[in-house]
């Protein structure tokens, strides 16, 4: 290791970066303290917490920079089993959380049009023509990104990560392993269960050739440990939800939900949920809800749209509508149960099997289902994502489900989560104002 890489990573990305990073959380606070963010008419200020959250996400970005000649780097699909990595001390890089980044930043379609003049077709999911433009011009808004050593992602949320991921590690002459997943009509059976389970030990072999290190299993189960505990977190904040009026809005989980994503398995996002949690809690005590005057509740199925979160927000929430759960952002919670640190791989195994996405339409409509009931939701939006064709496949057939089966409103919203070439803003205005109508 050079000791120039070494002094970069620990001070400029560590103490000098952190220190910075620390002081502009504190002075976007105060900043927003002394204009009296009041929230408006309809919504009350936004959770706190988020300050935290960009400095948490931030503090990764920069020390991503350094990164190389310090750390063995891996890209990492959020799907994939990232404890292995984080147990041997890898550097992580989330490729689809950086993609989304972009997007909210409204960088994606300058990045995905990149890609499209590479040859890259403009009918592929944006999250990967937005991360493949990102590097074949080397730009990014959190500056560089660090080479990868190993590129790890698993199919058990579509075929597009796989193509990917693979167009990823060939440009970067990186190591590819995918994590194989079949498909659940039900189960997971013992037979899927031992088959994931034989590529994480192939995998663990593979990342402990290219760290030159064995993995400790007590680390594992650290790691894994500290994922179970954030995520526990996690699915709590999002079932308080369940309290009348929502004391959070399913814009504020897109918001915050950065760090259960790429930051799981370290102890800052445990601390991190906690303090969200009690800043939750604080609102229900007090009968806050995010949405001043809440008259609907919803139920957001589908990926966010990145780019135009706040608009949504604000659009629904002066018309007393409270986008309270989304399906997506439940997913990084709901699996938590099965998380076994004492049984590490097949615990893993099981839990990354189990995705919405590796499983039935029908799994979905039903957890749809059950979320009207526990949330006690007046309506349903589905996000029909031009992009993520898994995600979007059935919607059609769940809607007339939802109205048909539960006699609740259900529409669907055509966009896209990242280009924003395929929204209408006008055109979504209408036609949520015209479902709204039916429900207020
Ligand atoms: S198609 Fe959907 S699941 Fe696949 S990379 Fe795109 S957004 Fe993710």
């Amino acid at each position: 290791m050079k000791i120039g890489s070494f002094l970069a990573y620990h001070l400029k990305a560590g103490v000098i970066g952190k220190a910075a990073l620390r002081f502009e959380r504190l002075r976007s606070k105060w900043k927003a303290g002394r204009k009296g963010t009041a929230g408006n008419d309809s919504l009350v200020p936004p959770l706190a917490s988020r300050f935290r959250m960009k400095e948490l996400i931030s503090q990764q970005y920069l020390a991503g920079n350094y990164a190389n000649g310090v750390k063995k780097v891996a890209w990492v699909a959020s799907g994939a089993p990232v404890e292995i990595l984080q147990a041997l001390d890898y550097f992580v890089y989330f490729p689809d959380n950086h993609s989304a980044l972009c997007g909210a930043r409204r960088q994606a379609v300058e990045f995905a049009t990149e890609a499209e003049n590479a040859g890259y077709s403009r009918d592929i999911c944006s999250y990967p023509r937005t991360e493949i433009g990102a590097f074949l011009t080397g730009r990014s808004p959190v500056g560089r990104i660090p080479k990868p050593d190993l590129i790890v992602c698993s199919n058990n949320i579509c075929q597009t990560i796989l193509q990917w991921y693979q167009v990823m590690a060939a440009y970067h002459k990186a190591q590819f392993v995918n994590i194989d997943t079949p498909f659940l009509y039900e189960g997971p059976k013992d037979h899927q269960i031992e088959y994931v389970q034989k590529q994480l030990e192939d995998l663990i072999s593979i990342a402990e050739r290219i760290a030159g290190k064995s993995l400790k299993y007590a680390r594992l189960k650290e790691a894994l440990r500290l994922g179970k505990e954030a995520s526990e977190l996690w699915l709590a904040i999002l079932n308080r939800a369940q309290t009348k009026p929502s004391p959070l809005t399913a814009f504020d989980a897109f918001i915050n939900m950065g760090p259960i994503v790429a930051l799981r398995g370290q102890p800052e996002t445990i601390s991190f949920y906690r303090n969200m949690l009690k800043e939750v809690d604080e609102r229900i005590s007090k009968g806050v809800g995010a949405v001043k005057n809440e008259k609907a509740r919803l139920l957001w199925d589908n990926l966010p749209i990145w780019y135009r979160l706040s608009w949504l927000s604000q659009l629904l929430a002066e018309r007393g509508v409270n986008v309270v759960i989304s399906n997506y952002t439940y997913g990084w919670g709901e699996l938590a149960p099965l998380m076994d640190p004492l049984r590490p791989i097949e615990s893993m195994a099981r839990v990354y099997l189990m995705p919405y996405l590796n499983r039935s339409v029908q799994y979905k409509l039903q957890s749809m289902k059950n979320m009207v009931k526990d949330f006690d939701l007046d309506g349903v939006i589905l996000h029909s994502d031009r992009s993520c064709k898994p995600y979007s496949i059935g919607q059609i057939d769940q809607r007339n489900e939802l109205v048909n089966g539960l006699g609740i409103p259900a529409m669907l919203l055509e966009a896209d989560h990242n280009d924003s070439r395929v929204f209408s803003e006008q055109q979504t205005k209408n036609r949520l104002e015209a479902f709204v109508e039916m429900l207020c």
